[in-house]
């Protein structure tokens, strides 16, 4: 049978790969631990107008959406086709690493540079994506720049102010967005063919099984809940033990209990951590109170997350009863996870596969890609992290598997242009 597969000529420049990340890492706040880009600051803007002109350099046509993401665009052979689109974030964490979003960005413009290099035409259009924002900001809102280019950044957001001040409509004109187009630009089911992400794993999985490159199976969904538990707070030395509310002891029932829970073995990993906590009145000689904690359940199955939660539940009650405490669950928040097309998945793991060792795997952490998923296939590729460490100054990965999920993410984007289906 004919085939469309061409050999593979796209394999990428790594020293270049590594110059730029190098050079990123330059255009960060000195006076914080690590490598510090916050959004709207001016070294987040420093590091924008090199990103523009390394894209108008691979031969994008670059422009700023409504929401203030940098894109870069190369138009494809085949007008009809809807755009395939790779990106990622260059704003980080305070205290942060150099390859957490960043290795993203830096492989589309790669990649870019590549099809430039070699004459390569593509069907579809490209567009090459830094989204803005996507780390957790002051406005209490993660994935900004996907968020909008969604239509999913709602105008009570836009009115939200940070610590010094600003507002987030101004700060997205500061780096030439314009809020007021948000609504009626937003990118609608369709308008994307396919949305690609190369991110670090940010996790120990790949790095233990010694495997290079990782196929996303999806992304976690996390349901967030608040405990408080009420006690009577008391005389330490003079109350006996079997007189005490205390309420303290009863949350700690709790919190192992919730460890144990997670600890057993479902269809799909699961994580469950209290991550947040306080006793009050928090006296030495003082019986607790009351305490108030936060968890949160991640899996990528919502029912293992519900049963759970509602095992966690029942057990509250029993302690409340044993303990003679009242113990109240509020749910702060719950949000969906996002499962990959299994035919996304088979391409993607082929495109690895030829790369390097590749295995299967779910993303603990959120991504722009979960706003993408609302209007478009998407699909991910991980590349190890040192001992699993990121959001902080010892955020790893060599340069050489940085470039190896550079290529695969070229091969998959080179089968995907190839001969992929365009769903409605
Ligand atoms: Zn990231």
């Amino acid at each position: 049978m004919f085939s469309l597969t061409i050999s593979f000529n796209l394999h990428p420049n790594q020293e270049r790969i590594q110059n730029n990340i190098e050079m990123l890492a330059t255009m960060v706040d000195q006076s914080k631990p690590g490598w510090t880009r916050r959004p709207f600051t001016s070294w987040y803007k420093e590091g924008r107008a090199w990103l523009k002109q390394q894209m108008e350099q691979a031969g994008l046509q670059v422009s700023i959406d409504a929401g203030g993401n940098l894109i870069g665009r190369l138009s494809g052979s085949e007008e009809h086709l809807k755009p395939i689109m790779i990106g990622s974030h260059t704003d980080t964490v305070t205290g942060g690493g150099r390859f957490d979003g960043i290795i993203g960005v830096i492989a589309g413009i790669e990649i870019a540079r590549r099809l430039q290099e070699t004459g390569t035409t593509l069907r579809h259009t490209l567009e090459i994506v830094d989204f803005t924002a996507e780390e957790p900001s002051e406005f209490g809102i993660s994935t900004i720049g996907s968020r909008s280019m969604v239509g999913n950044l709602t105008a009570e957001m836009l009115e939200r102010t940070d610590q010094t001040g600003l507002v987030l409509d101004e700060g997205i004109r500061m780096i030439g967005g314009n809020p007021d187009e948000i609504y009626e630009t937003a990118r609608k089911t369709g308008d994307v063919s396919l949305y690609l992400e190369l991110h670090i794993e940010q996790g120990p999985v790949l790095e233990q099984n010694n495997m290079k490159l990782g196929v996303v199976t999806g992304i976690v969904g996390i349901h967030r809940y608040r405990v408080i538990v009420e006690g009577k707070p008391n005389h330490a030395g003079t109350t006996p033990m079997n007189m005490r509310f205390d309420a303290l002891t009863g949350a700690s029932e709790l919190v192992l209990e919730l460890e144990n829970l997670c600890k057993f073995t479902y269809s799909d990993p699961v994580v469950g951590t209290v991550g947040k906590f306080t006793n009050e009145p928090n006296g030495a000689n003082v019986i607790p109170g009351r305490v108030i904690f936060e968890l949160e359940v991640r899996s990528i199955d919502s029912e293992i997350i519900e049963n759970i939660m509602s095992s966690f539940s029942k057990y509250a009650a029993l302690v409340a009863a044993k303990r003679q405490l009242d113990i109240s669950l509020d749910n702060l928040s719950k949000s969906d996870s996002i499962r990959v097309l299994p035919d996304v998945q088979d391409k993607i793991a082929a495109a690895c596969s030829a790369t390097g060792k590749t295995q299967y795997l779910p993303s603990g952490a959120g991504h722009d890609a979960n706003q993408l998923a609302s209007i478009a296939p998407v699909g991910m590729i991980f590349v190890p992290s040192r001992e699993g460490r990121s959001h902080c100054p010892e955020e790893w990965t060599d340069f050489a598997e940085v470039a190896l999920g550079v290529e695969a993410l070229a091969r998959a984007l080179i089968n995907f242009d190839q001969d992929y289906i365009e769903r409605r």
